[in-house]
């Protein structure tokens, strides 16, 4: 059992600021430094001044930093105070280098490596009865559980309270450690378990409180008097709110156990500085738990927030400010923790005792002054008892001490007034309290498991949903591209289609070509047989003329062996080469002729081309005229019809005016009758005047006179009136007249221009009309130039080939005159003149004969050519039927495959659909089921846990974040996720 000692005294939490300098990143993107240092103790932002107990300027050293912040410390722990420091900011704000540092360069260490060293070198130079007993844990607090980082079997470490009702880490390792290298062997170890099975350690250690604790034990062997201290050096989790970095693939509850402890310590200090500290909710969250002390209770707290300077991270600066701000106004209360001996219990009791005694005498000496006072006597000054006197002397202490008194006292008290079995009771009560914890503790553990179990299921369900998904995607893909296939089949068809078209259209072509060509052949035969028939007939001719001339030879042979013999003393030759030109000069004549009538064809073509050339530009001349003239009527029509327009203005501005005056001539009739009344009104009363004038009259004549005088006055004026009023009737209706008559005259001319545009127009359509003629005209007539043109080119082929055919002719002829003129030379030296006279005859014949032939040779030729031809094409025909059948029965089989794809297609979508749908409705139902559950989950964190607390949420006054917000907000981007 352990009590106190010294008095307890009331101290504030101490909070220091620092701040970092900007890094490369901040000053890479052009990040501003926004605080200001207006004195040593205050930081500015934006203009709001923030006072508190030291304020740290980015360029202090390390050392400084521990001297002023922590140092104080090491000596309050080795008086057996607790102490606890802890460093709070956002991400990266600079919390770990300054607990940490960086281990291993002397000058960046932290925080906690300083500390260590001071502590043993404190130790070092103590008292040499002093026996010190210091072990170490290190753990850290992850999603509101806590890993041991010295043993990293123990994930979930309960935090249990001791008998003083301190919480403690119930299980946590401690290392009994005897040097600053030892301690920081074991803060290497923590370290590096700490990297073990995590794969981000900078989102790990972001998100993680870190925990190292020292706990200090001393003992005087001397006086036995033992005193204990521990000291917390916390390591923070970064305050910023978790969506600014993005909880990426962390689940709903990570997210949410990761604000929870932060803010239950935010809610926890906002408690304590509002003074509510009737409920503090320290069990919101083991991190508040176990700083129970240190927050509101037995510990020196020195809590160092750590800001960014940039102006990027103002409103997280700013928030953190405002924390520091509100923490600094909690006041602990702290006493040294001492255990107290046997010997020391005793030597207490026996002071209390004797105390006791003292009090007593005080007490009866008290009665008996009370006793005298009561019977009536009274005490003189002297002998009243000095009551302060007494109690000084019966409390030998000091006066301050007081508090030990009343301890004292109770415990005393309790000591007589509890009995044995009562405290048995109590002990078994507390146990089971203690059991009860552990089994809430153990029930804890279960559900977390099971949360993470089901997180696990949860993770399962939606790499399945996601796995489905992905399914769903490809076979969608896959649809696409059969349906691509399909059209990219139906392209094809459609080509096959057109192609097979193409071929059909060609094998028309083909077979009318066909046709062509046997009708070609057939006329070629025919002319062939003619030909053989002139052939056979020439043979004939030719067979006769054999005949004749053999005939003719034997008779010459026999007339001349008779003219020898009757000349054979004569012995005289006679020679003659006149027949041999004949036939020659007859074929050319011939030839001639045709070609001079040819000539005369193509003379004739030629000038008929060259008149309708003529004509044609004629035709075009006429046509601009025409035009030109068609233009000219448009204008004129224009015109007109400007003046038909102006006409048609004036007329309506007639009408206006004529309308005018019809309006002004009712009003003239109006006023006309108007006067008229009065005219009949005047008449009668004039008539009524009269009679009463005519019966005054009688009395006086004088009267009558006057009266007559202004009768005739009066009828006067009326004459005058009227007389003016006809002749202004007269005047507008001649006016009228007037008008009318112009009127009449304008419609006349209106009419007549409307005539004369229709007459216009009428001309206007004749002559469009003539010239689409025209044009149709010029249109057919330069068709038909473009045919003579056609015509004069063939004409110029068929010329050519003429004059071609004609040059071969007269080769051939000087050729067939060369032979004969040779044959006739040779048969002159060889023979005799008769001889030479019949073959000159028969060479003649021969030529012919072999021209003939080559004209036969060359007729055949072209006839097989024109066979083999047919021929080719009868055997290209069954190809291309063959070729076409082919293509028949791809487009066809194509026809088929496309029917099949589009329901194979038609199915597997119906399957997809099915397929999806299902899937949905799985997804659904996961859904439904999940929701449920996460209400559960959801279910122990509430906003209205702690109603009256204000600014529950962790960063206060800057936009405090409710416990709810962000869990429904998760909630929210959990089902949407879903
Ligand atoms: P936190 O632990 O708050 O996330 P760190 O302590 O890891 O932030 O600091 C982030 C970076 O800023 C580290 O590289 C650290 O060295 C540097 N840093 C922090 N504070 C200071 C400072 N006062 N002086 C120089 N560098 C600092
Ligand atoms: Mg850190």
């Amino acid at each position: 059992m352990a009590a106190t000692a010294e008095p307890p005294a009331e101290c504030n939490i101490k909070v220091i600021c620092r701040v970092r300098p900007l890094n490369a990143i901040e000053e890479k993107a052009g990040s501003k430094f926004i605080l200001k240092f207006p004195t040593e103790d205050s930081i500015s932002i934006g203009g709001k001044v923030f006072v508190f107990d030291k304020v740290y300027k980015p360029t202090v050293t390390q050392e400084y930093v521990y001297n002023i912040a922590a140092k104080p410390i090491v000596a309050d722990v080795l008086s057996g105070y607790n102490g606890t420091i802890f460093a709070y900011g956002q991400t990266s704000s600079g919390k770990t280098h300054t607990m940490e540092g960086v281990i291993g360069e002397p000058t960046k260490h932290g925080i906690i490596p300083r500390i260590v060293n001071d502590i043993f070198n404190y130790i070092y130079g103590m008292d040499e009865n002093l026996e010190f007993h210091i072990k170490v844990s290190y753990f850290e607090i992850y999603l509101d559980k806590i890993r041991d980082l010295l043993d990293i079997t123990k994930t979930n470490l309960p935090v249990h309270e001791d008998q003083n009702r301190v919480p403690y880490v119930k299980g946590a390792t401690e290392r009994f450690v005897s040097s600053p290298e030892e301690v920081m062997e074991v803060i290497e170890e923590g370290k590096s378990n700490r990297h073990v099975s995590v794969t981000n350690m900078n989102e790990h250690s972001s998100r993680s409180h870190s925990v190292f604790l020292i706990n200090v034990k001393q003992e005087n062997e001397e006086t036995q008097k033992k005193l204990s201290g521990k000291l917390y050096l916390v390591d923070l989790a970064g305050s910023e709110k978790v969506s600014k970095t993005g909880a990426e693939g962390m689940v709903l509850d990570e997210a949410k156990n990761i604000n929870k402890s932060l803010s239950a310590l935010g809610n926890v200090i906002s408690a304590l500085a509002d003074g509510n500290k009737s409920h503090v909710p320290y069990r919101d969250s083991k991190l508040t738990r176990i700083l129970q002390e240190s927050l509101g209770g037995n510990a020196r707290t020195t809590m160092i927030i750590c800001c960014s300077p940039a102006s990027y991270n103002e409103s997280e600066t700013k928030s953190t400010l405002m924390f520091g701000q509100r923490a600094k106004t909690i006041k602990n209360v702290v006493t040294v923790n001492e255990e107290l001996t046997a010997e020391e219990w005793k030597r207490r009791y026996e002071k209390e005792k004797e105390k006791n005694a003292k009090l007593r005498g005080m007490l009866a000496k008290m009665d008996a002054e009370l006793q005298k006072w009561r019977s009536g006597q009274t005490v003189s000054q002297d002998e009243q008892i000095d009551l302060k006197a007494e109690t000084d002397a019966a409390t030998p202490g000091a006066a301050g001490d007081k508090t030990q008194v009343i301890t004292q006292v109770a415990g005393a008290g309790a000591g007589t007034s509890i009995s044995d079995i009562e405290r048995g009771q109590w002990e078994e009560e507390r146990l089971k309290l203690y059991q009860q914890l552990d089994d809430k503790d153990e029930e804890i553990n279960n559900q977390s498991q099971l949360i993470e179990k089901l997180k696990e299921q949860m993770l399962e369900q939606e790499d399945l949903i996601s796995a489905s998904r992905r399914d769903y995607d490809s076979l969608q893909a896959e649809m696409n591209r059969i349906q691509g296939d399909n059209e990219s089949a139906k392209d094809e068809v459609k080509e096959v289609l057109q192609a097979l078209e193409e071929l059909a259209m060609n094998y028309d072509q083909k077979s009318q070509e066909v046709d062509n060509k046997n009708k070609e052949n057939e006329s070629l035969s025919e002319e062939l047989s003619s030909k053989l028939s002139t052939l056979n007939s020439v043979q004939n001719e030719l067979d006769s003329l054999k005949d004749s001339t053999l005939h003719q030879r034997k008779r010459v042979t026999e007339m001349m062996a008779s003219l020898l013999k009757d000349l054979g003393d004569i012995g005289g030759i006679v020679g003659g080469n006149a027949a041999e030109s004949k036939p020659d000069v007859v074929a050319s004549e011939k030839i001639e002729e045709e070609f001079t009538v040819a000539r005369l064809y193509l003379s004739k073509m030629k000038s008929e081309v060259k008149t309708l050339v003529s004509r044609c530009q004629q035709l075009e001349v006429f046509q601009t005229d025409n035009n030109k003239r068609l233009e000219v009527t448009e204008k004129d029509l224009s015109d007109c019809r400007l003046l038909i327009q102006q006409h048609e203005a004036k007329i309506t501005s007639l009408q206006e005016s004529m309308k005018d005056t019809e309006v002004k001539k009712r009003e003239l009739e109006e006023s006309l009758d108007a006067l008229n009344e009065e005219c009949a009104k005047l008449k009668a009363q004039e008539q009524v005047q009269v009679a009463t004038l005519s019966q005054q009259a009688k009395e006086t004549s004088d009267e009558l006179k006057n009266v007559r005088d202004v009768r005739a006055a009066l009828e006067t004026q009326m004459e005058n009136h009227r007389e003016q009023h006809h002749k202004q009737l007269t005047a507008l209706r001649d006016e009228i007249s007037e008008k009318h008559s112009m009127i009449e005259q304008l419609k006349d001319t209106n009419q007549k221009l409307a005539l004369a545009q229709e007459k216009l127009q009428a001309d206007y359509d004749k002559l469009k009309q003539e010239e689409s003629e025209k044009s149709a005209r010029l249109a057919e007539l330069s068709l038909q130039m473009d045919r003579r043109e056609q015509a004069k080119q063939d004409l110029k082929g068929l010329e050519e080939t003429v004059a071609k055919e004609l040059q071969t002719l007269h080769n051939l002829r000087k050729l067939f005159v060369q032979d004969l003129q040779n044959r006739v030379k040779k048969s002159v030296n060889k023979k005799e003149e008769e001889e030479d006279e019949e073959t000159g005859g028969s060479a003649a014949q021969k030529q012919k004969i072999v021209f003939l032939e080559n004209n036969l040779d060359q007729l055949t030729k072209v006839h097989k050519q024109l066979v083999r031809d047919n021929a080719d094409l009868r055997c290209e025909l069954p190809k291309l039927e063959k070729r076409l059948r082919a293509t028949m029965e791809r487009v066809k089989s194509l026809e088929t495959a496309l029917k099949e794809a589009k329901e194979g297609a038609m199915r597997d979508r119906k399957r997809y659909q099915h397929e999806v749908d299902r899937i949905k409705e799985a997804v659904r139902q996961k859904n439904l089921a999940r929701r449920g559950h996460a209400a559960q989950i959801a279910k122990p964190i509430r906003a209205g846990q702690h109603p009256g607390a204000p600014g529950t949420g962790i960063r206060g006054g800057g936009g405090g974040m409710s416990q709810n917000g962000p869990v429904t907000e998760s909630k929210a981007h959990s089902t949407l996720i879903n």
